[in-house]
């Protein structure tokens, strides 16, 4: 196992997302400043840093949800001029619409919501077995648990099959023990699909237990400090000394914890 910062050389090269020299104010805030750096195709990467270091204004941005001043963003070589189905989007707090069951909400990330053909229904039915919610497939919002939310919130971005996935501390509103369990959820969906991730955080070992590439911000204004590659075997094993030094060395970067928003 290496520790070190990454040189980006023995990575896939295959660049799927590009974000070069990123730029996004909000009056007088620089929330994003001359930001760059590349994922890989099928590669996880996590964004970590302290709260307003611009990590949901970057995905933002990436989703094609909102228009940075500068610079430019492609995907698969192509800029990002809006949202579109290539690109899966999973928010912190859900997003799910309360009128609509489990199905009907999965069934709107096709973006045919009113469609009931067999090859929609049975999309559905797939995605319902892939996040674990058999049972529950005409259940509210308002009936299940915050974890249960979010595996729909993931569903429907998963739902048209997107190349990438999008994620904004999705598991931020759910206990500990839930979160362990939906962390090895996505890893074994992330293994089956070979998705790219972009997965935002705040909290060091979700960023450690989760991916291959940790991108480091800084806030005021929000930029790239560092990048740390994590060349370790899932399942990672939280108290293994290996994975402990890098939460450290993550946390010696930023100088101090960022994980205080919980
Ligand atoms: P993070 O996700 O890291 O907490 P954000 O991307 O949400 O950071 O925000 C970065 C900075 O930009 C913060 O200072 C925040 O207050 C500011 N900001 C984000 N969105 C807006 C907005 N719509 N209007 C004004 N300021 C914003």
């Amino acid at each position: 196992m290496a520790l070190s910062t990454d040189s980006s050389t023995d990575r896939d090269s295959r660049e799927k997302i590009t974000i070069q020299n990123v730029s996004r104010s909000y009056e007088s805030t620089q929330a994003l400043d001359d930001v760059s750096f590349s994922v890989s195709e099928g590669e996880f990467c996590c964004v970590v840093g302290p709260s307003g270091c611009g990590k949901t204004t970057l995905l933002r941005a990436i989703a094609g949800l909102d228009d940075p001043d500068g610079g430019s963003i492609l995907v698969g070589g192509d800029p990002v001029t809006g949202p579109g189905l290539d690109r899966g989007m999973v928010f912190q707090e859900y997003a799910l619409f309360p009128w609509r069951t489990v199905r009907g909400n999965i069934r709107f990330g096709l973006d045919r919501p009113a469609c009931d053909c067999p090859d929609c229904e049975g999309r559905v039915r797939e995605l319902i077995d892939l996040v674990g919610l058999d049972g529950f497939e005409d259940a509210y919002p308002k009936e299940l648990s915050g974890g249960m939310k979010q595996r729909v919130g993931i569903a429907r971005a998963l739902a048209p099959d997107p190349e990438i996935l999008l994620m904004d501390e999705p598991f931020g509103s759910v206990d500990a023990r839930t979160r362990d369990r939906l962390h090895a959820e996505l890893l074994d969906i992330w293994t089956q699909t070979g998705q790219t991730v972009v997965f935002v955080t705040h909290d060091i070992d979700e960023a450690v237990t989760l991916a291959d590439r940790v991108i480091v911000m800084n806030a005021d204004p929000g930029t790239v400090q560092s990048t740390f590659s994590i060349d370790l075997e899932h399942p990672r094993e939280r108290t293994a000394r290996d994975f402990v030094d890098h939460v450290a060395q993550i946390r010696d970067e930023l100088g101090s914890p960022v994980d205080t928003n919980h």
